[in-house]
């Protein structure tokens, strides 16, 4: 039997349904999708400029500590949080290396700087030996100006591992000869011994050359203080500031170093003196002293660095402001110390008593009070201990060095000795044992205390703010953060 009229209709009227279903499902497939479409349209995801500003050692337990303490005793909101953080968006970052469950700052640069993995020490170079391009010769490929910010020596591992390559972050004067061959348009901190001849005062460069000269011969204004650097008009900038490490802020002699917001503020007005015509840059200024404070356990000199760093993140928003086509990312590599502020029972654990475990305003006030580091307070008593003080006389010399510079703060006997032993030895390096102790003595008479002297694995903050800042959300790898840099730069492999 054939198929009846009344059938056919129906079968076409059910073909017609589903196929108008059909189309009307690619309508709203297309619908959809041009929806996506828009959303990333409307979004200026390629910013022209990106700032990074980098904390290393400084994670979330940091960050609450700056907010809390400039609220309450600068009367200052903490931007880093109170803008960036709250206004723009943010990520939690894992950031463990190739070969081990904590990382140090070079491998967690690398990953930032190239999305591979490397092991602890290595500068974007991988445990098989591979080279990935960086963030900053990336930037410099797509036209863009660059430049590299640090409190430490310009060739310290994250700033390094962020432009070039090294088998070791100890290979300085080969990082510093990657630098004259990358040529960053702008290049600040401390370090210049490896731009000197070994054979100049302070200089280390074991093969006789002045780089200093190299990069005054390609265009650069060259400046080693702060107010020359100020005054600077020039498309090339060459600053470093001190033969090793800059000082932490609160040891920092305003009118000789820069502070991190004076470098911040010179390398924007550098590296957009080209106003519309220039294709944008990127630039990456870190603060590595709050990581060399987290190591020496140093809550004073950490706060104060928390706050200088916040203050070169205000330059920045400033500089959003009058140029919205701005990103500001907002990161660190790792935390440092385990920091600790408490609220928990006293004398709980040591047996050398006074501990005040509920951190407050008055413990606040406390460590504000401070003038100097502890590492300072290290390297002043070397110096007495080598002119040959008896016993006698470095005990009457400590009294009055805590009286002076740590109001409120005296050394319990077990510390004590300690110290002396210490100081017997007569080392003082970057990182003092004599520095820890003092921090010791802070942390149990103040409650602010330390887990390690060490990095520890909590996860990294990385907030953003301006176009492009929606990518930064969730819970990511340190690599992810290079993959989103690179697809802001327009870059694929
Ligand atoms: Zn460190």
């Amino acid at each position: 039997m054939g198929m009846g009229m009344l059938q056919i209709a129906r079968a076409v009227t059910y073909l017609f349904k589903a196929r108008c279903f059909a189309f009307a499902l690619g309508i709203l497939s297309i619908a959809y999708t041009q929806s996506i479409l828009a959303q990333n349209t409307a979004l200026p995801t390629k910013p022209k400029n990106i700032i990074i500003l980098f904390a290393d050692g400084v994670t979330g337990t940091q960050l609450e500590f700056g907010r809390n303490s400039s609220q309450l005793l600068r009367q200052q909101p903490f931007a880093a949080t109170d803008t960036v953080m709250k206004h723009g968006s943010f990520a939690l970052m894992s950031n463990q290396p190739a070969d081990a469950y904590t990382t140090d700052s070079a491998a967690a640069a690398t990953a930032m700087s190239t999305g591979y993995k490397a092991n602890n020490g290595a500068i974007a170079i991988t445990p098989d030996g591979q080279s990935p391009p960086t963030i900053m010769a990336i930037a410099k490929a797509q036209g863009k100006k660059i430049g590299l910010i640090t409190t430490a020596t310009i060739y310290d591992a994250s700033p390094a591992a962020f432009s070039v390559h090294a088998q070791s972050r100890r290979d300085s004067e080969h990082i510093v000869n990657q630098y004259a061959e990358l040529l960053p348009d702008v290049l600040m901190g401390g370090g210049a011994d490896y731009f000197l001849p070994k054979s100049e005062s302070g200089g280390k460069r074991q093969d006789g050359k002045n780089i200093l000269d190299r990069f005054k011969a390609k265009g650069y204004l060259v400046v080693n203080e702060v107010g020359p650097l100020i005054q600077a008009h020039s498309e090339k900038l060459l600053g470093l500031f001190s033969m090793e490490d800059m000082d932490a802020e609160i040891d920092r002699a305003a009118t000789v170093q820069p502070s991190l917001a004076q470098m911040v503020s010179a390398a924007l007005k550098t590296l957009s003196s080209q106003g519309k015509k220039s294709k944008g840059f990127v630039l990456f200024a870190e603060d590595e002293n709050t990581d060399t404070d987290g190591h020496r356990n140093d809550t004073a000199a950490l706060m104060h660095d928390l706050w200088a760093f916040d203050d070169a993140i205000k330059v920045a928003l400033e500089f959003q402001k009058a140029n919205p086509d701005t990103l500001i990312i907002v990161t660190g590599d790792h935390e440092t110390g385990g920091f600790s502020p408490t609220n928990g029972p006293k004398n709980s654990g040591l047996e050398n008593g006074n501990r005040s475990n509920s951190v407050a305003l008055a413990q606040l006030k406390k460590i504000n009070a401070f003038k100097a580091s502890t590492q300072q307070f290290a390297e002043v008593a070397a110096v007495k201990v080598r002119e040959g003080y008896s016993q006698k006389k470095l005990e009457e010399f400590i009294v009055q060095y805590l009286q002076n510079e740590f109001p409120g703060i005296a050394l319990d006997d077990g510390l004590k000795e300690q110290l002396t032993s210490q100081l017997s030895k007569g080392v003082v390096s970057n990182y003092s044992p004599v520095a820890n102790i003092l921090s010791q003595a802070i942390a149990r008479q103040t409650g602010f205390h330390w887990g390690t002297t060490g990095h520890t694995n909590e996860p990294i903050v990385a907030a953003a703010i301006g176009p492009g800042s929606q990518l930064f959300r969730g819970y990511q790898d340190n690599t992810d953060f290079a993959r989103k840099l690179q697809q802001l730069l327009g870059w694929s492999k």
